[in-house]
């Protein structure tokens, strides 16, 4: 990883970029932020550039050896730590992150913004990942081992809150002894579960939220149309991974989207002819979502409904609507009232409670269409 990749946080980088020029890297640092504003690519970057054999204009070279190793992730001076499920019976004694590395190498290679769900996801089991009290042992294991090429040594720890109690007393003992040439970097969206003694023996680096030209320009080298960009930005926390979440969701939202218009339309109108050319149709789409696709169009329709219903307080006000959004609420919001927003946002909340007990979606539905149609009359 080169630091030219890593999307934004300038300041953090020549700060670290100065360290290792001057020559006072501090021994043990904790990287933290929310998910997704670049903790791990940063201290990849941070590692290799402080390994390479021939630096130059604040990035390493990405040609010498220590460079080719790092691409991949290989080189044998780089320690990574990161939770994992023990897929060993309980006889043998446990596995340890190196049964995990070729996965766990893979995923970052492919994604270097890899989020604890993404790694859930790629280890494949339901059981939550942790990094195992064993895994402490391992730590000190590396650590007695000569550097095998570059002056350093570097240990990775990734979400550092999920060590087990025992792991992390471990790592604070090696922290209170420091060893010669060793860079740990603890890496955590959540410090408050890593304990105390740890926290105050490293060094904080807190990643703000990446900052806006950074976020428009991912969004455009991902396809994103310019008039989405803001939009996308104004829900992303500054997060790289909320982000791509949004742009992965964005075809369920135009789909919702549509059924809320849907709804909203038919449910003006009922009689004979309307309820077998709309309300049936409808009815059997929000059939095929399936429970848990009903569930969140159901929290979709609520967001959407207390939107128009702020968009008529002030439509300056109204921030969370993407741009077909807005245009419906533009001649949709003055349908949405003090009289009936409460009982409105009630009926989806019902609804929402009967699917997930396990009533009759269509039974479910249809009594929503039908107190809707009341609700917009009224
Ligand atoms: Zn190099």
């Amino acid at each position: 990883m080169l630091f030219r990749d890593v999307i934004g946080q300038d300041d953090i980088k020549a700060r670290l970029i100065r360290s290792v020029d001057e020559g006072r890297v501090a021994h043990a640092q904790l990287f933290y932020g929310i998910e997704g504003v670049g903790c791990l690519p940063m201290a990849l970057a941070y590692a290799q550039y402080l390994s390479c054999e021939h630096r130059t204009s604040g990035d390493s070279c990405g040609q010498c050896a220590s460079c080719r190793q790092y691409a991949k992730l290989s080189h044998p001076d780089l320690h990574l730590v990161f939770p994992i499920v023990n897929k060993k019976s309980s006889g043998d004694d446990g596995s340890i992150c190196n049964d995990f590395l070729p996965l766990f190498r893979d995923a970052v290679l492919s994604n270097p913004y890899l989020s604890f769900e993404d790694w859930q996801e790629a280890l494949g089991d339901d059981k939550k990942p942790v990094i195992y009290t064993r895994e402490g042992d391992e730590i000190i294991r590396k650590l007695n081992l000569k550097s095998f090429e570059s002056p350093y040594k570097v240990m990775i720890i990734w979400c550092a809150e999920q060590m087990h109690e025992a792991c992390a007393n471990k790592v604070l003992k090696i922290l209170e002894e420091p060893q010669g040439q060793t860079l740990f970097i603890l890496i955590s969206d959540n410090i408050e579960d890593i304990i105390a003694t740890i926290r105050s023996r490293v060094q904080q680096v807190f990643f703000p939220p990446i900052e806006p030209p950074y976020l428009s320009d991912y969004l455009r080298r991902c396809g994103v149309a310019d008039d989405s960009i803001d939009f996308f930005i104004r829900n992303s926390r500054g997060s790289i991974n909320e982000l791509s979440n949004q742009i992965s969701q964005s075809d369920t939202r135009r789909q919702y989207f549509r059924m809320f218009t849907d709804l909203m339309r038919s449910c003006w109108n009922l009689n004979e002819e309307t309820f077998s050319e709309h309300w049936k149709p409808l009815l059997n789409q929000f059939v095929a979502l399936g429970r848990t696709g009903q569930l969140s169009f159901l929290q979709y329709a609520q967001r959407q409904l207390r939107e128009n219903f702020v968009y008529n307080l002030s439509a300056d006000s109204l921030v969370y609507l993407s741009s077909e959004e807005l245009d419906f609420a533009h001649k949709f919001a003055r349908f949405v009232n003090e009289n009936n927003i409460e009982e409105l946002a009630d009926e989806f909340a019902i609804a929402e409670s009967h699917i997930d007990r396990n009533t009759k979606d269509q039974y479910v539905f249809l009594d929503l269409m039908l107190s809707v149609h009341r609700l917009l009359r009224a």
